[in-house]
């Protein structure tokens, strides 16, 4: 027996929707789904625009490529997130700075920001992490101040809640991504959200190889080839019709996992503000010195009986491609003492106890 960390479903109108691509030979990025999925996954959040992208790091990218972010500026980042948060701010040339997290819900710390923020600072990137929300209104309230944009990173929290106001909904422009491993899939797969028609309108340019709208072929200044293909839009409108379902599947895991975890000596968590709906991207538990097993101890004794895990993310500023010198202790601590359990959608309450017992029968035996 082996339990992955995660697994898509694929189980809906997704094999019908990509055989429809196949059967009329609308396999690129032209076809209806692509502006299907663009349109019911902008409703779904709320916003006027959605611009479909091949992939997540893409749309991150774009997002800052629409706003003007460029050499010599200063973007805002978590360092507990994911490297492509960071890597789309180089991408343009801009540097990321780096800002520790809150311990109470992992985020990125608001309270942080201001000490953070320079003449070249131009906009601030928050990550809703592991598909618990960030505390937007503190980061909105300091980025109005301050004259800054703010892009949300909303690629683990498709479906997530903050303050009622779905994610995606929350930033200047928001992002998603749609890879494999995400709350829902197109396989490689991103997407813009805004409500700025100027911004969606130059997102569609430079997405498309920054082709004049009105001469083919004549390029005013260098884009990018991020587009869609229909294939991927039919699967992600197929996962779209379902995101409620998976939604309502992975906070029933995460009860579950809770009150089979609840009370063990060194276990912390997955918190849930109350102010918030988290979808649980990944469960998560932090393993701390009161247990009796080391985090990569108890990831291997797991491995061992068949269950599969991830560590935290690396704090990204420990890392050569951004390496800082500065500590970022929360940040740290938490990449140290992460764990995700299995999340999938398809998992099934025995597996839940199952691998439950095993954390709780290794803490009590010491390993
Ligand atoms: C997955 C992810 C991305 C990047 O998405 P890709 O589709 O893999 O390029 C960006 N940010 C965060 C926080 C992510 O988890």
């Amino acid at each position: 027996m082996r339990i992955p960390v995660a697994e898509p479903d694929l189980s809906g109108n997704e094999l019908a929707y990509v055989s429809e691509c196949v059967k009329t030979e609308w396999v690129s990025s032209l076809g209806r789904y692509v502006q299907e999925f663009e349109t019911s996954m902008a409703a779904k959040c709320g916003r006027r625009y959605g611009v479909s992208v091949c992939n997540g790091t893409a749309a991150l990218h774009l997002a800052l490529a629409v706003l003007g972010v460029g050499p010599g500026d200063e973007v805002i980042v978590p360092s507990l997130t994911f490297v492509a948060t960071a890597n789309a701010v180089s991408y343009t040339g801009a540097r990321p700075v780096f800002v520790d997290s809150e311990p109470e819900y992992w985020q990125m710390d608001p309270s942080l920001l201001e000490e953070l923020i320079t003449e070249r600072t131009k906009a601030i990137i928050p990550v809703d992490l592991y598909g618990h929300p960030v505390d937007m209104d503190a980061i909105l309230e300091i980025a109005r101040r301050h004259n800054l944009y703010v892009i949300e990173d909303a690629a683990e929290a498709h479906g997530a809640l903050y303050k009622g106001r779905p994610c995606g909904s929350l930033g200047d422009i928001s992002c998603f991504s749609f890879y494999g491993n995400k709350v829902i899939t197109t396989g490689e797969g991103g997407m813009l959200l805004m409500d700025d028609e100027e911004w969606y309108q130059r997102a569609c340019f430079l997405r498309d190889h920054a082709m004049s709208a009105t001469e083919r072929y004549y390029h005013p200044e260098i884009g990018f080839n991020y587009r869609l293909t229909n294939i991927q839009a039919a699967l992600g409108l197929a996962q779209l019709e379902r995101l409620d379902e998976f939604v309502r599947i992975k906070r029933r895991n995460a009860a579950l996992y809770a009150q089979r975890l609840q009370g063990v000596p060194g276990i912390t968590l997955a918190p849930e503000a109350e102010w918030a709906q988290n979808v649980y991207w990944m469960y998560s538990i932090l393993v701390e010195d009161a247990y009796p097993l080391s985090r990569d101890e108890l990831m291997a004794a797991l491995r061992e009986r068949g269950v599969d895990t991830r560590p935290f993310f690396r704090a990204i500023h420990t890392m050569p491609c951004h390496y800082r010198e500065r500590s970022l202790p929360v940040a740290e601590n938490l990449a140290a003492r992460g764990i995700n359990l299995p999340s999938s959608v398809k998992l099934t309450e025995e597996q839940i106890d199952y691998i439950c017992q095993q954390i709780i029968e290794l803490g009590q035996q010491g390993g």
